[in-house]
């Protein structure tokens, strides 16, 4: 027996494999289970120990490419990581069916960030809103001498915009620090510029600042992408209309948009990871503009033009970048984005748009005609082959009888094992 404490001191300052050790004797692990974590596979265990912190071995996701995609008149390889079966097969299917009518076609708002910058403790914030508004050169001034190197590659300040809001505490004056970043995300780019023109805006005002960080709700980087699927393509009025009436169904109700936005974030998020960049920095800016009514809805639009076809659109925050965070120091996000071809952050940001919009086409199509679950459940035998204790040609075989007996259920899966290791 082991007794098991989650006080660990200076676990912080050993190296992988000591902590590894400690976790092991904590918790009673088999040495197979230090073994498995031991192998960090194509993540040396070096560069993930300065990624993050307590690092005791890696996590391996699937990456898998999805093929078909056109986009604005090129053909494109998306890398794509998730633990998810299906989330692939759509994009392909999707991205093909939208081949004969010119595929995707997208664009994007531009690339800037927010940062905001909280003032409390003034009586008139009407007052010092103006005296921040004023004081614009000096801002641009602060914040473009805070990174250089952005500057050099043709970003930096571009404007500011002051909101006054009421809060439970009293009035607050958000000052929003518009910064483009190029080709950086630009957390850690807009977060020192935030906290560079702080203390002059508390000096200007009179008052205190307190919060000086980035928003994720990036309104100042949307990404676009639009796309028509013939009705040929789709399968008749019939599939078309149902998929309309999913879409309706996900613009007016919360619980349905939910379920309609996490199929589109299976797409993006997966491309995000396989980039290196940040999964929740883009989920939480999907989501919060996704409510920017008030109400949460829809991320896509579907409507019929005037020749009967279905046309889809998206419009996202999409605050990716090609340099900085992971993107630079995970090996298989640089080969992920070689594999793309992209050369800007903004190419990126619009594949992911499209690559979104074709998932939700899939799912849409998929509800409308023989439910998700068909499909979903034959890609997915596999994983419950594997649940059910298959391991190498078993896989396959176990996940074929499955399919075949229209039973995807790991107990189904143990009785077809067992027969066949009889
Ligand atoms: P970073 O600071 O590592 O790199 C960006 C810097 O690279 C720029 O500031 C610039 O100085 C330089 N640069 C060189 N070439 C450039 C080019 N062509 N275009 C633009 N900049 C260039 O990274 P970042 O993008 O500022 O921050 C991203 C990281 O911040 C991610 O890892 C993210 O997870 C993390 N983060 C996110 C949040 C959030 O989303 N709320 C908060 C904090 C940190």
């Amino acid at each position: 027996m082991t007794t098991k404490t989650s006080r660990i001191s200076g676990f912080h300052k050993l190296l992988p494999e000591q902590r590894l050790a400690k976790v092991a004797e904590a918790v009673g692990l088999e040495p197979s289970a230090i073994s498995h974590l031991s192998n960090t596979g194509n993540l040396d265990i070096s560069v993930a120990d300065s990624m993050i912190e307590n690092v005791i071995g890696t996590m391996n996701i699937p990456l898998g490419v999805a093929t078909n995609m056109l986009v604005d008149g090129e053909d494109v390889l998306v890398p794509m990581a998730t633990e998810e079966s299906s989330v692939v097969a759509a994009v392909c299917n999707a991205a093909k069916q939208c081949r004969s009518t010119g595929g995707f076609f997208t664009a994007m708002s531009g690339s800037q960030m927010i940062a905001q910058v909280q003032l409390v403790g003034v009586s008139n914030p009407e007052f010092a809103r103006l005296q921040i508004l004023e004081h614009k050169e000096k801002i641009k001034a602060l914040c473009d001498e805070t990174d250089p190197v952005l500057l050099k590659h043709g970003g930096g300040y571009r404007d500011i915009e002051v909101r006054i809001l009421q809060g439970r505490t009293g009035p607050m004056v958000i000052t929003h620090l518009i910064v483009d970043t190029r080709d950086a995300m630009g957390a850690n780019a807009v977060n020192s510029m935030a906290e560079a023109v702080a203390p002059f805006i508390a000096q200007w005002t009179g008052g205190r600042t307190y919060l000086r960080i980035l928003s994720n709700l990036a309104d100042h980087r949307l990404a676009r992408a639009r796309a028509t699927w013939s009705l040929e393509e789709i399968g008749g009025v019939d599939v078309r209309d149902g998929m309309l009436a999913a879409y309706d169904f996900a613009d007016i109700d919360p619980y349905r948009a939910a379920t309609h936005n996490k199929g589109v974030m299976n797409g993006i998020s997966s491309v995000v990871l396989a980039t290196g960049n940040d999964t929740r920095a883009v989920e939480a800016g999907a989501h919060a503009y996704a409510a920017r009514s008030g109400q949460y809805r829809a991320l896509t639009q579907w409507e019929v033009d005037g020749q009967g076809n279905l046309t889809g659109t998206i419009e996202l925050p999409l605050a990716v970048g090609l340099i900085g965070g992971a993107t630079r120091s995970h090996p298989t996000a640089q080969i992920a984005l070689k594999i793309l071809g992209v050369t800007t952050a903004e190419r990126l940001a619009r594949t992911i748009a499209a690559v979104g919009l074709a998932q939700n086409f899939a799912a849409l199509k998929a509800l409308a005609t023989t439910g998700i679950q068909k499909g979903h459940m034959a890609l997915h035998a596999k994983n419950i082959a594997v649940m059910a204790g298959a391991v190498g040609d078993e896989v396959g075989q176990v996940a074929k009888e499955l399919v075949a007996a229209g039973k995807v259920r790991v107990d189904v899966a143990e009785s077809i094992l067992k027969g066949l290791r009889d």
